[in-house]
């Protein structure tokens, strides 16, 4: 008889719970928390969905699958969580990453547009010598409202959740997994690891590292400009370079740098604040290219995510162990379709999906 353990459910270890127990495949989760908590990677009130991908065409499909499961996720819920504004990437006319989001595009033959013009987002200026691509699919996600959703409807659809529950070491033989809980030992006959920024800790076998990520809010200016239905999200390229969302909370924008981020050891030594000399570097950041904000921030919030070197995550079946980890910054839009392929993998060892990029076993390389 075939039975489950997820090892954290969190993010991704969530959606797979869910997915396995939609399948009638007996599950149980473990999480030294609870679902929905701040703790590592899926705190700070929002996440971008977007489908025109600058880390690769062949993230596409996976999200195209991924936004139909959110769906579906909401209809469970009887909740939003994915509010579809679309998004925008604006920046220098050539560079890589604007080329990248348009081979994306090409590619799949998305419905992006590009503009030259100023009025159409007044929140997001352009500068001489920049566009913008508008990508229709893209929007924003609840990240603790879609743990909270998914947990539930795993529970709902039978699979357990061990709650504040930390594994110390999961061990597999020919006949099975035993997981090796606070409380006690338990026997499962297979396993799926998604332990999330605490991976190095679970598996040390992995060239991983776990990166520190920081959100900052601004308040607006002009209360009419981000509005939560109706402003883009954006992600600017080039210098400087950050995301921002519509003013979700309804007090401030939320914006994060994008500076390369600092390496720590594990989540629970994560510094909860930062360097005044950062918040300076943001303020300028915003003070330079988003005239509708103020540019003192009225909150700072620090989160997690393990990375892999080549900012691709590992999603994979060896033996009788599923891994779904280090999703590298940009792994929360895609959990459900994740969750999906973990059950997949569980099932019958394979997926139809095309998760090749994603291959644990691949020889990993360090970006340029
Ligand atoms: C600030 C920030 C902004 C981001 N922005 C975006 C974005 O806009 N769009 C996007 O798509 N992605 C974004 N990402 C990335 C995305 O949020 C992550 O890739 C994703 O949430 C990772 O999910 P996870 O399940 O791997 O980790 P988590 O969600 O952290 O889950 C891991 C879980 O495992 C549990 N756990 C770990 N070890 C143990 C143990 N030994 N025993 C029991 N439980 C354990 C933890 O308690 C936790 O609940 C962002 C990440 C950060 C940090």
């Amino acid at each position: 008889m075939r039975s489950v353990a997820v090892i954290g459910t969190g993010t991704v270890g969530s959606m797979a719970l869910w997915r396995l127990a939609e399948r009638g495949i007996p599950a149980v989760g473990f999480d030294a928390y609870a679902p929905g908590h701040d703790r590592g990677a899926a705190g700070g009130e929002s996440r971008i969905f977007r489908t025109a991908y600058k880390e690769g065409p062949a993230y596409v499909p996976l999200l195209r699958q991924a936004r139909a499961l959110w769906e579906e996720l909401e209809r469970s819920a009887g909740s939003r969580l994915l509010t579809p504004v679309g998004g925008v990437t604006v920046g220098p006319r050539d560079h890589p990453k604007i080329r990248a989001v348009l081979e994306s595009a090409r590619a799949h033959d998305l419905p992006v547009e590009v503009l030259t013009g100023n009025d159409r987002v007044p929140e997001h200026p352009l500068r001489d010598g920049e566009i913008m691509v508008v990508d229709r699919d893209a929007g924003y996600l609840r990240p603790e409202a879609s743990v909270v959703a998914a947990a539930a409807a795993a529970e709902r659809a039978g699979a357990r959740i061990a709650r504040y529950t930390p594994v110390k070491q999961v061990k597999e033989d020919a006949d099975g997994v035993t997981v090796l809980a606070q409380e006690g030992e338990h026997r499962f006959s297979h396993v799926v690891m998604t332990p999330g920024p605490w991976a190095r800790a679970l598996l040390p076998g992995l060239a991983l590292s776990t990166k520190a990520i920081t959100s900052t809010w601004f308040p607006r200016r002009d209360e009419s400009l981000f509005d939560p239905d109706r402003c883009p999200i954006a992600i600017r390229v080039g210098e400087p370079a950050y995301s921002c969302f519509p003013a979700v909370d309804g007090v401030g924008v939320k914006v994060n740098l994008h500076v390369p981020w600092q390496e720590i050891g594990s989540p629970d030594d994560l510094a909860r604040s930062v360097p005044v000399a950062y918040v300076e570097q943001l303020a300028r950041a915003v003070a330079e290219t988003l005239p509708g904000l103020r540019p003192d921030p009225v909150r700072v919030a620090t989160y997690c995510d393990a990375f892999t070197p080549d900012g691709h995550g590992l999603l994979g079946r060896r033996g009788r162990t599923v891994l779904a980890t280090a999703f590298s910054g940009h792994g929360f839009k895609l959990a459900p379709v994740f969750g999906d392929i973990i059950a997949d993998l569980v099932e019958t060892g394979a997926t139809t999906r095309d998760i090749g990029h994603l291959a644990p076993n691949r020889p990993l390389r360090r970006l340029p």
